[in-house]
């Protein structure tokens, strides 16, 4: 026992060597696409010193080419780029993975588009930014990576290779992030849209609206969960037969949602 512990607390160099292995393999993949060479310089070191494995690219071409070589978990994409701007590469991305997209902006008019259905990245910061703010952001969007994939079950693969989750008449399909319904696409904000996933992958649970807020909105979310009531009312605008009474998303007396599918 005494051996053991005395192993456990004094490693070997080969046990030094086993864990940085395990710790370089696990890490997780962050892609920064910035053609300002110190900005790019300072986010891969800032974001190396927490321990994610970061690749830099420093045009749109070489960001689509990046992104389907490496899959990486989370993609930091500058929107004025040469070659492709980071609008374009986001659009094209969005439709072949469904990486997580924090995109920085530089001018306030641009973060409509950053938001809105052509985009729908997750998140954004407006330069000028702290590392601090970054990392934050970084921290949680990986976050809600990690749990949307922890939580991923009920999925079927149609024949064109998408992964997509059906409700009777009603398709969220994962790879096209697109929702169909009675085989018409739905108009969905990117807000509605990740709502719908986590309602589907959490179908016939009780969820409070505090839960809802955290996991689709992030714990660093500045708002109350009236901003879940919202949201739930413009789905079932979308979703439902009637939205005054809705057969998809009930509403839980004590507090909550629950999905019925
Ligand atoms: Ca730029």
């Amino acid at each position: 026992m005494i051996g053991y512990l005395q192993g456990v607390i004094n490693p070997t160099l080969t046990e030094y060597f086993f864990v940085v292995v395990y710790f370089l393999t696990m890490a997780e993949k962050i892609l920064i696409v910035e053609d300002e060479p110190s900005l790019q310089e300072t986010l891969a070191y800032s974001l190396r010193k927490e321990g994610y494995n970061v690749e830099t690219v420093g045009d749109g071409r070489a960001a689509l080419d990046s992104a389907r070589q490496l899959k990486p978990d989370l993609i930091v994409l500058d929107i004025m780029l040469p070659e492709m701007d980071g609008f374009e590469v986001a659009r094209i991305l969005r439709k072949e993975m469904t990486t997580a997209i924090l995109m920085l902006t530089a001018r306030d008019d641009e973060i409509d588009r950053v938001v809105g259905l052509e985009v729908g990245a997750d998140d954004y910061l407006t330069k000028p930014f702290s590392m601090r703010e970054l990392l934050a952001r970084v921290k949680a969007q990986l976050r809600r990576t990690r749990l949307l994939r922890e939580e991923m079950g009920n999925r079927e693969a149609s024949p064109g290779g998408h992964e997509i989750l059906k409700f009777d008449n009603l398709a969220i399909n994962l790879t096209r992030h697109e929702v169909l319904l009675n085989a018409e696409p739905l108009q969905l904000k990117p807000k509605e849209y990740e709502l719908l996933l986590f309602f589907a992958e959490h179908k016939s649970q009780m969820l409070s609206r505090e839960f809802i807020l955290e996991r689709v909105w992030g714990w660093d979310f500045i708002g109350d969960s009236r901003t879940v009531d919202v949201h739930i009312r413009w789905l079932r605008q979308k979703i439902e037969v009637d939205a005054a009474t809705p057969l998809r998303i009930v509403t839980v007396r004590g507090g909550g949602y629950r999905f019925e599918g």
